[in-house]
């Protein structure tokens, strides 16, 4: 442990309420089972500890980052000298009149069984989607055609842009409600409002219709046909990390058919590989690093630059 970690330890052990780990391999938390260890791994268990945490983390200097479900999210094969902040405490789900009340690290499964085994329709096309409901927000998945960003009806988040260690007193100052109306125009494509200023996301409001449980087993039929789909698109047959590359409108086509189409289908790198069943998606064959699929990411990228002039632009998150 380094001696900012060691004060970050001392500064907060009578008041931080969670779990801490120090030197913990990132392949255990990514679903692309790669990367190194993290200098110190903080899953607390309020929202006081996360915020007395990261401020902690500024006042000693220490880099942190925020981890949902680590599905979309590559960490490096020399680790994190700094600190990974979990969402993994905050996994309540909760009905509350016409939303559901979902903590930022609550498991995208259970966030659609939850509205599944009530009859609330309206979240099948998210059945399957790894990860967790804060790192879809922030992320904003989009699951055949549907952006979870629709379905949002508000967002409890963590102010970080003017947090220091003071901040702790004012707390709820510091606690933000994102109100999502007609008028907040912030979502794109794999856009949200988060990644422009420094949130952390704590809690997400889903919009939830009637709960009709005559309708439990056909909206659970329904989500079991997303799920069958994805096996079938071979999205479970190996560690990933989701799609690598964001589609775009201009390109014309997918970026999968972009990187089929220049032959790089199946191509492998060390224990990294090219699905040979889909473009866009690398796979860990067993022993793959993080320095394999960096190369091979900029290996598609320049083939693709070179046949059609168009740049393929990484959806996932390398750290
Ligand atoms: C097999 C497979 C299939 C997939 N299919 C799809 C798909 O159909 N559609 C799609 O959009 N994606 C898909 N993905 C990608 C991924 O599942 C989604 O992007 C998911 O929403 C990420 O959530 P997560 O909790 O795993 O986030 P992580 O991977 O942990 O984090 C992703 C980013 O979000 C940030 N983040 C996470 N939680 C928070 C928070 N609470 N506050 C602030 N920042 C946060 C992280 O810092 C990081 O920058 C797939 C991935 C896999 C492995």
């Amino acid at each position: 442990m380094n001696n900012r970690i060691r004060k970050i330890v001392e500064n907060i052990k009578n008041l931080y309420r969670g779990r801490l780990l120090f030197d913990e391999p990132m392949s255990l938390h990514t679903t692309m089972k790669v990367g190194g260890n993290a200098a110190v791994f903080a899953e607390p268990s309020d929202i006081f500890s996360l915020a007395l945490f990261i401020s902690e983390c500024r006042n000693c200097g220490v880099d942190f980052f925020v981890l949902g479900g680590g599905s979309n999210l590559i960490v490096d094969d020399s680790g994190f000298c700094g600190a990974v902040v979990s969402t993994g405490g905050f996994s309540s789900v909760e009905l509350k009149d016409d939303v559901v009340v979902c903590g930022a690290g609550a498991e995208m499964s259970r966030v659609v069984e939850f509205y599944a085994d009530r009859g609330i329709a309206g979240m099948e096309t998210f059945a399957g989607l790894p990860g967790t409901c804060g790192g879809a927000c922030y992320m904003n998945a989009r699951c055949y055609s549907n952006d979870i960003s629709s379905r949002i009806a508000s967002v409890e988040y963590l102010d970080m842009e003017k947090f220091d260690g003071n901040s702790l007193k004012f707390l709820e100052k510091h606690i933000k409600m994102y109100h999502n109306d007609d008028k907040c125009s912030h979502w794109a494509y794999k856009h949200s409002p988060f990644m422009e200023n420094n949130a952390v996301i704590t809690k997400v409001a889903l919009k939830a219709g009637e709960c009709r449980p005559e309708n439990t087993a056909s909206i659970k039929a329904e989500c079991a046909r997303f799920v069958h789909d994805r096996e079938m698109k071979g999205h479970f047959k190996a560690p990933s990390s989701g799609s690598v590359f964001k589609n775009n409108r201009d390109f014309g086509k997918p970026a999968g058919m972009l990187i089929d189409e220049a032959g790089l289908k199946g191509t492998k790198i060390g224990g990294a590989q090219i699905a040979p069943w889909h473009g866009n998606i690398i796979i860990n064959t067993g022993n793959a690093t993080c320095s394999d699929i960096r190369k091979l990411v900029r290996l598609a990228q320049e083939t693709v630059k070179e046949r059609t002039g168009f740049m393929l632009e990484c959806e996932v998150v390398f750290i």
